[in-house]
């Protein structure tokens, strides 16, 4: 006898946790299905275990910062199994949350591989799902280029899951994950190369954050070499020999490809079903998450929205607004603020100076601080911080704000209210100042 759902999710990951719980709470019969981990990418192998992993990398500065202060501590070493195994408690106590959450309001969790059987039908355990709706959440995996060697390396997945820190670390790649690792390996004291094969590292945000970025990351150590891209990869006992597009080579004892992530789409019954998905594997979905075929839908990073945990988490909400609410709920993906957490960090919502100026040629006012912080005129330290204020004159409207120094993130997610409620330039001027802090530049740059 088949069972009869309201909703069926394939992957429990950030947005079908948030799908399945929703759905549930509205009184639907919703069974979640999954075969890895509870919580998926951004619990267990991205953005929870990597900022615990930054925290980590943050106390040797710390520390050697201290003196200034008239403080005597010393850095002693850095044990790498007591982080790890601290960090893997964390993520299973955080998958018996997932878990209870999602009991709570009377989500079935189905362990196995969820696919696709036919309309209306999802199959698991050898078992067919009835029901009306089919959800696909099954996110992303890392992607590796396909070079002679390439299985030496590791991804991000890997590197999680290590157990023992290299000394000698070569992190390919140039966007969000590749500056993340560089500067947990380099605060961890690793020495640690960066080897990108543009111009310039973390393509698509401003450029001017682009350049001071990439400046404070080479000055806190990371040894940065851009226009140069690994062709090969060789073992030579325990070492790793990467043959570089300039002809020379690199010997280290681990090689991380950050090279992007790709859908997760194979093996589900998407292309038996008639779903449509893009050349990249990503999934061909509307606003409203229907794919081609009716009665399936898709959200998270399986389709081509920004792979971003809080966008995901708002595609499931809206997704259930719309399925079994009054529909009323919708996404600005103009403004959607982000944080790399390299160090320091990158903050940024709304657009760039160079797209600003590409949208309303002639209508742009860019404001820009740089300094040193407070806590750095006694640290020691020479990192500098920058913020940027894009403005579209004729409006007096903020377009863009983008920040680099320490607390980015946690700087950035007031100004995304501000600008979510469309923020003028004056009234940041009006604004007053919490002082002394960073912050306190977004409201005095005139
Ligand atoms: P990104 O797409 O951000 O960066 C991939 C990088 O790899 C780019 O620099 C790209 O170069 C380079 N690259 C791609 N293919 C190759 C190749 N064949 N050879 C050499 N280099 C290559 O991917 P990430 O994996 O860093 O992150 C994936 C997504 O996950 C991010 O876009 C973000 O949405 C999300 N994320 C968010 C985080 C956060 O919020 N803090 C943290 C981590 C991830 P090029 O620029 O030339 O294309």
């Amino acid at each position: 006898m088949s069972e009869q759902y309201d909703l069926v999710v394939i992957g429990a990951g950030s947005g079908g946790v948030r799908a399945s719980r929703m759905a549930a709470a509205t009184g639907a019969k919703v069974a979640v299905i999954e075969d890895m981990f509870l919580g998926g990418t951004c619990v267990n192998v991205g953005c929870v275990p990597k900022k615990l992993f930054v925290y980590a990398s943050q106390f040797k500065g710390h520390i050697e910062h201290a003196s200034g202060f008239g403080v005597d501590a010393s850095f002693n070493g850095f044990d790498w199994s007591t982080l790890k195994s601290n960090k893997d408690n964390e993520i299973n106590r955080l998958n018996g949350i997932y878990e209870s959450i999602l009991e709570g309001p009377g989500v079935e969790i189905i362990r196995g591989r969820g696919t696709i059987a036919g309309p209306g039908k999802v199959e698991v355990n050898g078992k067919i799902l009835e029901t009306k709706r089919i959800l696909i959440a099954t996110g992303g995996w890392p992607f590796k280029p396909d070079i002679p060697g390439g299985d030496l390396a590791m991804d991000s997945n890997d590197v999680f899951a290590m157990d023992t820190l290299p000394e000698r670390i070569v992190v390919v790649g140039g966007g969000y994950i590749a500056v993340e690792f560089a500067g947990i390996f380099n605060g961890l004291g690793c020495d640690t190369q960066l080897l990108y094969r543009g111009d310039q590292i973390l393509r698509g945000f401003d450029n001017e954050v682009r350049r001071f970025v990439t400046q404070e990351v080479a000055k806190a150590g990371v040894k940065i070499r851009t226009q140069t891209d690994v062709e090969r990869i060789e073992e030579d006992g325990d070492e790793k020999i990467c043959h570089l597009s300039d002809g020379s080579t690199l010997r280290c004892d681990l090689v991380m490809m950050a090279t992007g992530r790709k859908a997760k789409t194979s093996n589900l019954g998407l292309e038996e079903a008639g779903v449509e998905l893009r050349k990249n594997g990503s999934i061909v979905a509307n606003e409203r998450f229907e794919t081609s075929v009716p009665g399936i839908f898709a959200l998270g990073d399986v389709i081509d929205t920004p792979a971003l945990t809080p966008v995901a988490l708002e595609q499931g909400m809206v997704f259930v607004d719309q399925q079994f609410g009054e529909g009323k709920r919708t996404l600005n993906y103009e403004l959607i603020p982000t944080a790399v957490f390299c160090q320091p960090n990158i903050g940024t919502v709304g657009i760039s100076e160079e797209e600003a100026g590409e949208r309303h040629p002639g209508d742009i006012d860019v404001y820009t601080s740089e300094f040193r912080a407070l806590k750095h005129t006694l640290s020691g330290s020479s990192e500098r911080t920058l913020m940027k204020l894009v403005v579209k004159r004729s409006e007096d409207r903020i377009l863009g704000a983008h920040m680099v120094g320490d607390e980015a993130g946690e700087i950035m997610q007031g100004i995304a209210i501000a600008m979510q409620a469309g923020a003028t330039k004056s009234q940041f001027d009006a604004t007053l100042g919490i002082h002394p802090t960073g912050a306190e530049e977004f409201v005095t740059m005139r």
